[in-house]
């Protein structure tokens, strides 16, 4: 089946000109297969999970937990109760940062981060080590976006308690050596969290074969709907961390005396969670499986690849982030304009571009930039959207000037 076809939305005009979608990164649009199973449970299925003997509460109960082998055998992970449903990689993040910081973060500890974070890989790490009395100490990147491996090396030290970074940047589209990072801290004996936010719906993720103890991930960036996440935590870390939040579904027994908790993943998921967009994040992962993630990144390499030259011929456009291993993002600021008025501007070509610091202001400060304008690619994108984005820009240009 025709891949665009199953995205209705990008079949419509804004201010009469034909939708361009180049925003993402932010969120990817959903299949109609993805709208359909969100609709289908509310229609047919809506019940509260796991504490019902009713027909509905069961089939909804099974569903949602086909879900997670689903999740399971799509990341390679080794057990099903490694999968933990949030409601996106924000709270993944937070989740282990807090209770993992809870456990093992100690006064005097250190957590390294890297300065290509997304602000969620930060603040959660920085409130962390606030309450536990650790520091924060940050691996840099060069020009290029390209992270400082042997700078890495030298932060690393038996004060090291968790490393997190991301498997790509949602800023500069760089892919970072995670399988490197992974050897060099375990071999320090230090666990890692990988924010693959941005790379869950780009290349094949393999959470055994990478050997990362946390991979953290967000339902609405792999074509699935908002409010659902994944946190993936190996067995034996997540049984000695406590749990994050209390309530329904993640205890054993409760007594005014002593609660004690449920087993895993339960132990994660406290309340009621969003069945009907986990239900909906299945079909996503069946759509990528669909259309087959080789596809998903040779298209996307392809749009890059043209997207990079032709926008190289707009007099004084620069780049940000040109490592050379990438994904389907690309950076840029034309002369001094600021990237607002350039994604202002666009918008009414009825192309959709994200402005701004994206979330990454340390980026920004490193580059000594105020934030840039993001044209971040899918798989249902062309290279004729990438024609109306260059043809935009040669005009928006000299009016800029
Ligand atoms: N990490 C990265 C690299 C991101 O790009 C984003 C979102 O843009 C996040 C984390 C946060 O994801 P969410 O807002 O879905 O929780």
């Amino acid at each position: 089946m025709n891949i665009r076809s199953q995205f209705p939305i990008l079949d419509q005009k804004i201010y009469n000109k034909p939708l361009v979608y180049f925003d993402n990164a932010a969120t990817t649009q959903k299949p109609k297969s993805v709208i359909d199973a969100l609709c289908n449970y509310y229609l047919t299925l809506n019940s509260n999970i796991h504490r019902g003997t009713h027909h509905l509460a069961a089939e909804a109960t099974d569903r949602y937990e086909q879900t997670r082998r689903a999740v399971q055998s799509f990341i390679g992970a080794r057990h099903s109760h490694e999968i933990v449903f949030t409601r996106g990689t924000t709270e993944s993040i937070n989740l282990v940062a807090s209770s993992f910081g809870n456990r093992f973060l100690h006064q005097g500890d250190e957590v390294i981060v890297s300065a290509m974070e997304h602000h969620s890989n930060i603040v959660p790490w920085q409130l962390s080590c606030e309450r536990h009395g650790a520091t924060l100490r940050v691996i840099p990147f060069n020009d290029d976006g390209v992270l400082d491996i042997e700078a890495f090396k030298t932060l690393l030290n038996d004060k090291t308690r968790i490393v997190a970074v991301n498997h790509v940047s949602n800023t500069l589209g760089t892919i970072n050596p995670i399988a490197e990072i992974i050897n060099i801290s375990h071999q320090a004996g230090v666990p890692v969290l990988i924010d693959g936010a941005q790379a869950i719906s780009h290349m094949a993720v393999d959470v055994q074969q990478l050997g990362c103890d946390f991979y953290c991930f967000s339902g609405h960036k792999m074509y699935g709907p908002m409010g659902v996440g994944v946190l993936y935590g190996r067995e034996e870390l997540l049984e000695e961390m406590p749990p994050y939040q209390g309530g329904g579904e993640m205890i054993k027994d409760v007594t005014f005396e002593k609660t004690t908790y449920n087993e895993l993943p339960f132990k994660f998921e406290a309340g009621t969670p969003s069945v009907g967009d986990v239900l909906g994040l299945h079909a996503a992962i069946d759509f990528m499986n669909a259309t087959g993630i080789e596809t998903i990144a040779s298209i996307e390499a392809e749009l890059t690849q043209y997207a990079t030259e032709s926008l190289q011929t707009i007099e004084n456009l620069r780049i940000y982030g040109t490592a050379p291993q990438k994904t389907s993002v690309i950076s840029f600021l034309i002369g001094e304009s600021h990237p607002y008025d350039v994604g202002t501007l666009l918008d009414k070509f009825g192309i959709a571009v994200r402005t701004g610091h994206h979330c990454t202001q340390p980026i920004m400060d490193r580059f000594g930039i105020p934030g840039t304008v993001r044209a971040s690619f899918a798989v249902y994108n062309t290279k004729e959207e990438i024609d109306a984005l260059t043809a935009a820009l040669q005009r928006i240009a000299p009016m800029l000037a």
